[in-house]
């Protein structure tokens, strides 16, 4: 670019430098000429030599001048350009050495990456593994306490009570590793769904029936007929449904009922579990999802859990196509603001026939 500027600068310069003397050549001939066929002699007189120099300096001079202005212009693009290629390499050389600097940072980061997957494998096989050893010895100790228990009738009232009270930690220690191994498998995608055409209706009346049998609590189920069926993993949906269920009764006070409804919403099925309990700030609603998440409050302490199960409700939702979210407050009352948790999920016939 540099260079082929500099040759049309050396050009014009050329130019600008010849061209008034071919001009005045060109006048002086031609008023020699014309002065020859009218007089006879090649002597010029006052007037062809004033004719000569009027015609053959004003216009080659002004030639001159426009040339020089011209040389000048590009002598400034010149050096512009020269400036700008000049910009250009520093910036090329800046780009380079950046560019190089964030390959390494991404080889870093990748090897960094690599390893850190390898520690998460590492860690959800360690979880993985004691939590599969700790469900044998749990198995036989809860066998092992209801058979004791069943022979209660020879024991001092102070043993049964232990007894009881043993019963109940050893069962939520089992509901613990449970919940812990089931984490890991489906964070570590070795939980496998078998997704198929499944009939809501009948599981959540299963779910209910399930709840009923722990707890007695009112389940007012708005029953619509002729839902379409849905395409999930049935013991996953179930447990989903039983995960909202059970947290509508543990956070909500007795002789409150919870409802529940399933309604064709456009595309997919939305289900609902609304409860009568102290509701869910609004900046919390997110935050109950994550992992060992618990809300500040007095249910905090009267009630057990680990803030696993929303996370892992969450997790297996999305894992078959489906969405859980939270609403609330779920009514006007300002006494039992409530909240309704609204699970969607896709229906079998909107399902493309090669899934
Ligand atoms: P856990 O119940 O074992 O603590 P979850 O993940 O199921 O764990 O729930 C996380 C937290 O969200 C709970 O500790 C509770 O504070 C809040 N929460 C869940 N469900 C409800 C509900 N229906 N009403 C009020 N708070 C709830």
């Amino acid at each position: 670019m540099l260079r082929s500027n500099s040759d049309q600068l050396h050009r014009v310069k050329m130019i600008r430098n010849y061209l008034p003397i071919i001009l005045f050549v060109i006048v002086a001939s031609y008023e020699s000429w014309e002065h020859l066929l009218l007089t006879g002699n090649f002597k010029l007189d006052f007037h062809g030599t004033s004719e000569v120099l009027f015609f053959g300096v004003i216009g080659p001079t002004s030639v001159f001048f426009v040339l020089s202005y011209v040389v000048s212009l590009l002598e400034k693009q010149m050096i512009a350009a020269g400036e700008l290629e000049a910009l250009n390499i520093t910036l090329e050389q800046k780009v380079e050495v950046r560019t190089k600097a964030l390959a390494e940072r991404n080889a870093e980061l990748a090897a960094a990456n690599e390893e850190l997957q390898k520690l998460d494998e590492l860690k959800s096989d360690f979880v993985s593994l004691v939590s599969h050893e700790l469900r044998g010895p749990l198995t036989t100790l809860n066998g092992g306490i209801e058979l004791a228990l069943q022979d209660g009738e020879s024991m001092s009232p102070e043993s049964r009570r232990t007894l009881v009270v043993m019963a109940r930690e050893s069962e939520r220690l089992t509901e613990f590793v449970q919940t812990i191994l089931d984490v890991s498998r489906l964070d570590a995608g070795k939980w496998s769904l078998n997704l198929g055409a499944v009939a809501v209706t009948p599981l959540i009346k299963h779910v209910i029936q399930l709840l009923n049998a722990d707890r007695h609590r009112d389940v007012d189920f708005d029953e619509q007929r002729g839902l379409p069926p849905v395409w999930v993993d049935e013991t996953a949906l179930e447990k989903i449904i039983c995960n909202l269920m059970t947290n509508a009764d543990k956070y909500s006070p007795s002789g409150k009922p919870i409802e529940l409804t399933a309604n064709l919403k456009h595309r997919h099925l939305e289900i609902t579990v609304t409860d009568y309990g102290a509701g869910i700030p609004t900046a919390m609603q997110s935050r109950i999802f994550e992992r060992f998440q618990r809300l500040e409050s007095g249910d905090r302490i009267t009630t057990k859990g680990w803030g696993l199960g929303l996370y892992f409700a969450k997790a297996l939702a999305e894992a078959q196509g489906c969405t859980l979210s939270v609403r609330s407050p779920a009514h006007e009352d300002g006494e039992y603001p409530g909240s309704t948790f609204i699970l969607t999920v896709p229906l079998a016939n909107e399902i493309p026939a090669d899934a």
